[in-house]
């Protein structure tokens, strides 16, 4: 997510901050308490979700810039920096599916699906950033993801995350799924700091499409 993307607007009333997406009012980019997470977190993103101001990727590269990395996907070229990162031996890397429904209707995927274990090795998740269907283009559409283990979430809390409708049930957002990794990794403090901030943006998100500013 660069400059020339302008997000887009909640309020008529306000501009979107382009780096966090709250109205300007509400912008929460001054308010985070960066961390630094050892796994690293490979966003690989629709072009449409650049411009969605409830976008979380871009959250999450707010608060954890150094271990947070987005790259776009497009259907006819590939994200060549992160097929470069793939084809490192320090990294080992998973690639996150939305799963739930999966299993049934995918017998291959579930042969490839791991429990995460560690290794000497930095982990790396790529995660598939975009709605539902769009990560499903993603996945299957893209082969450089093909070879990789999936790793799946299986969430012990129900996602938070109402700012779009047609949400599936279960499933959680971008930042969320972080969260969740996060926490299998063991890198709870982290985990516990990206969470609060992410309440933090989904409070400023419902004041702002009002057109309000958060109080307190
Ligand atoms: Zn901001």
């Amino acid at each position: 997510m660069d400059k020339s993307y302008q997000v887009k607007r909640i309020t008529n009333l306000y501009q979107s901050c382009n780096e966090c997406g709250l109205p300007i009012i509400n912008c929460i980019c001054n308010k985070s308490v960066p961390v630094c997470t050892k796994a690293k977190l490979w966003i690989l993103s629709s072009e449409r979700e650049f411009y969605r101001p409830s976008n979380t990727a871009r959250l999450l590269r707010l608060i954890n810039p150094d271990s947070t990395e987005i790259f776009l996907w497009e259907r006819t070229k590939s994200p060549k920096q992160l097929i470069d990162y793939i084809s490192m031996e320090k990294y080992a890397t998973f690639v996150l599916f939305p799963t739930e429904n999966e299993k049934l209707e995918n017998e291959k995927l579930e042969n490839r699906k791991v429990e995460f274990k560690r290794t000497d090795r930095i982990t790396a998740f790529i995660i598939l950033d975009g709605t539902w269907k769009e990560a499903r283009k993603i996945f299957r559409k893209s082969d450089f993801l093909k070879g990789l283990p999936v790793a799946s979430l299986e969430p012990n809390y129900a996602s938070n995350y109402d700012l779009r409708r047609g949400a599936v049930e279960g499933n959680l957002c971008t930042i969320e799924a972080a969260i969740e990794i996060l926490k299998i990794t063991g890198e709870i403090g982290p985990a516990q700091n990206i969470e609060d901030y992410y309440k933090l943006f989904l409070k400023s998100y419902r004041a702002g499409a009002n057109g309000h500013e958060l109080k307190g």
